[in-house]
């Protein structure tokens, strides 16, 4: 049987920093990765399109505020990983970053595979051991005192066997999992007392059952607001669309899913963490379907009519589709005007003020119809092991002894813009940092 100091399930962003921090502190042949995949960091090469958004340099007190419940959880790892400490680990190993809009950070290569490529070289030069293709489950690890007396965490199954003064499981959320995450460290978390909150896809698409608009797929809604109703109260984000093939995606439509799944009452897991199907979570339904696209969101629905009223006697021959392009990307007009019935070859002299009132209204809050959600393509997981039961300052167990939890595994998520993965270094490190500070 090994022995280890630190063993780490689960080797994506955060099992890797976990890893090479807790390494750092103890030394060389001392810390394990147990990754259940050939290979370590799948979902890692998949972000930002391939070209890892590591992180966001939204200042962290303000960061704070997108985290959904429980904010304050999240505020020591973030400040003990902040960003410019995090790229300074990259930086040494000669990548070099730059920030895009809404202060998203890539690095120049544009590259994931570069981002992983330097974690594997620190895990090598630190002489981290790697275990691939060993899945474990929450039957594979007991929690018992070795010949000494000590608490160790005994890891057995057919591939492999191990014992590890500290644990750490990064093991991920359960969306996506063709990149290996599949709930696995729920169930560890539970059989050791930890209480699962409700968990449901974020970051998701929309499916939109509207042959037209889909036949508009690869367009993008510059600037939009979109938002949906909560009781009186109008929850809405700021950002581009993209229509897709299927319906809705892009940015703002993918940040608008968490606030409203969040909302929503179903959860992709059954009281025994088993998944459900896609019909059962559909069954239970989103809190609404029904959300509103602001084509204008620097103008007001009066000042749209004022100006259709200003433009006509100067433009009386002109097509009302021609007219639209001030509002709208031209290859959206034909649809925006089918949909409220106004022929695109109407001229400006014969806008009625009937018209005028449709336009301004549809182009504030022209409503679309939500089929379902794009399972498939969520890119978090909302919800996982409790924050209050995980001691914010070490992310150690406040139940078990040298269990730890870092990434995606943990109740938090982010929108999207690169803060997912700023969670799941920053957790990895801390929780890394913690571990191994314990047993010096
Ligand atoms: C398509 C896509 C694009 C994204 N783009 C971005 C982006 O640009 N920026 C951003 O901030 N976030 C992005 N995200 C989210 C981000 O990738 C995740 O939040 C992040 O990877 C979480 O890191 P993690 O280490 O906690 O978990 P993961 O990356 O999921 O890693 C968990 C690891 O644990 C392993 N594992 C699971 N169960 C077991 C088990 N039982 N035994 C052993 N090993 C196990 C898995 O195989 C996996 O390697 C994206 C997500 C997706 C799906």
């Amino acid at each position: 049987m090994q022995e280890y100091k630190i063993a780490i399930i689960g080797g994506g962003p955060a099992g890797m920093m976990a890893a090479i921090k807790a390494a750092q502190v103890l030394g060389p042949k001392t810390v394990c990765i147990i990754e259940k995949n050939d290979s370590l960091g799948k979902k890692l090469l998949m972000t930002g399109g391939g070209r890892c958004n590591i992180a966001n340099s939204t200042p962290i007190h303000d960061q704070l505020n997108y985290y959904n419940k429980n904010k304050n959880f999240l505020k020591h790892a973030l400040y003990t990983l902040p960003q410019d400490k995090l790229l300074e680990i990259f930086e040494e190993k000669d990548l070099e970053f730059h920030i895009e809009d809404k202060k998203r950070i890539f690095p120049d290569s544009e590259d994931a595979q570069d981002i992983l490529d330097v974690l594997e070289e620190y895990l090598e030069e630190l002489e981290v051991d790697i275990h691939t293709n060993c899945p474990i489950n929450a039957n594979d690890i007991e929690h018992e005192l070795n010949e000494r007396m000590e608490p160790v965490f005994l890891i057995e199954n057919d591939k492999i066997s191990l014992n590890a003064s500290k644990i750490i499981v990064s093991t991920g959320g359960i969306t996506y999992p063709s990149s290996g995450s599949t709930g696995d460290g729920y169930r560890i978390a539970s059989k050791m007392n930890h209480t699962i909150t409700d968990i449901k896809p974020g970051l998701v698409s929309f499916n939109v059952d509207d042959f037209l608009l889909r036949s508009l797929s690869g367009l993008t809604l510059n600037d939009v607001e979109l938002s949906f109703k909560d009781k009186k109260k109008k929850i809405s984000v700021r950002g581009d669309a993209l229509i897709s093939h299927f319906g809705l995606t892009g940015p703002a439509v993918i940040d608008l899913s968490n606030l409203l799944i969040e909302k929503s009452k179903f959860t992709i897991l059954d009281d025994s963490l088993n998944q459900k199907s896609d019909d059962e979570i559909e069954e239970l339904g989103l809190f609404t379907n029904k959300i509103s696209i602001d084509f204008t969101p620097n103008i007001t629905e009066e000042e749209i009519k004022e100006q259709i009223t200003k433009d006509t006697p100067d433009n009386g021959k002109m097509s009302i589709k021609n007219y639209m392009k001030k509002f709208l990307p031209t290859n959206f007009i034909d649809y925006f005007l089918m949909k409220i019935n106004i022929s695109p070859s109407k001229t400006m002299a014969n806008i009625t003020k009937k018209d005028k009132n449709k336009i301004a209204e549809n182009l504030k809050r022209h409503p679309i119809e939500i089929e379902s959600l794009e399972m498939d393509l969520a890119k978090v997981t909302i919800g996982g092991v409790k924050s209050k039961e995980i001691d914010s300052k070490t992310l150690q167990s406040r139940f078990v002894d040298g269990l730890y939890f870092a990434g995606e595994v943990l109740e938090m998520a982010g929108p999207t813009g690169g803060y997912n993965l700023q969670i799941a270094f920053a957790t990895g490190y801390l929780a890394g940092q913690e571990a191994a500070n314990s047993l010096k």
